[in-house]
């Protein structure tokens, strides 16, 4: 497989085209941000670590039959993905109430929620990734009914999945976020990545009920260094696959 012209650079990643039409590859960047890109900064080693989590996170999920377009990682910052046609929306799901949720609702962070809620934002940088619903979501033509109620379904399952893949590495799932898009097949599969850069874990393992934050409100919040955090996530993922016997590239 051949890495051709960079298709696209964002926040975190870049895009590139390859010999197959069918075939992304994709590089993980060292680049954190936070704020809508107004805080900014070069970290040593995230993009490693972030193309590694994200790696043993789409075995473990395909190996409980979630579908995604991940293909296999090539190097320690790069993946190759299947091409597919992404729906412009961050899907989150949200267990426990904090970060946005919780201010705009005025609700103390850590509040655990009646029910797990499902949220869309429509990705625009312009727009600062509005909060939509599936009307709007449908009206603006950005997805069918049909087509929502099969992403629905499976962030659902996703979460119900990954929140025990946590619970397994004693991790809360307090909330994360989510992307999907259509293979050539039409199917509907789980795209993008999953890190502590889109998720909030807190760590249960000391038991005091302080919260320690394993993700990227470390650095959104200025409360420490991610790497530590980042490594003791991949070290906790990669042993869990060890014991339920998923194999990890
Ligand atoms: N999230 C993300 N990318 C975004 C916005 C949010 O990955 O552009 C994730 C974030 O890490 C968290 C969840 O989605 O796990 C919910 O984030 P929230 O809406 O509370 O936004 P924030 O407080 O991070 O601005």
């Amino acid at each position: 497989m051949e890495k051709l012209d960079m298709l696209y650079k964002g926040k975190a990643k870049k895009l590139y085209s390859t010999d197959d039409p069918n075939v992304l590859w994709v590089e993980y960047m060292n680049q954190a941000t936070a704020g809508d890109g107004a805080k900014k900064a070069q970290i040593q080693g995230k993009g490693s670590l972030n193309n590694r989590i994200t790696t043993v996170l789409f075995r473990l999920l395909e190996a409980e039959g979630v579908k995604t377009d991940f293909i296999r990682r090539v190097s320690d910052t790069e993946q190759l993905n299947e091409k597919i046609s992404m729906f412009p929306l961050e899907i989150i799901m949200r267990n426990t109430a904090a970060g946005s949720f919780a201010k705009r609702y005025g609700i103390k962070e850590g509040t655990q929620l009646k029910r797990p809620i499902l949220e869309f934002c429509y990705k625009s940088d312009d727009l600062h990734d509005p909060f939509i619903n599936v009307d709007g979501i449908v009206a603006l033509g950005l997805a069918t009914d049909e087509e929502m109620a099969e992403v629905s379904r499976q962030t659902r399952d996703i979460s119900e999945k990954l929140t025990k893949i946590f619970h397994d590495i004693d991790v809360k799932l307090v909330d994360f976020k989510i992307e999907e898009g259509k293979n050539k097949d039409g199917e509907i599969v789980l795209a993008d990545e999953i890190t502590p850069d889109t998720c909030r874990l807190w760590d249960l393992k000391d038991g005091s009920g302080k919260v320690e934050h394993l993700d990227k409100d470390l650095f959104r919040r200025d409360l420490g260094d991610i790497i530590p955090a980042y490594e003791e996530i991949y070290k906790r993922l990669l042993a869990l696959a060890d014991r339920r016997g998923v194999k990890v590239e």
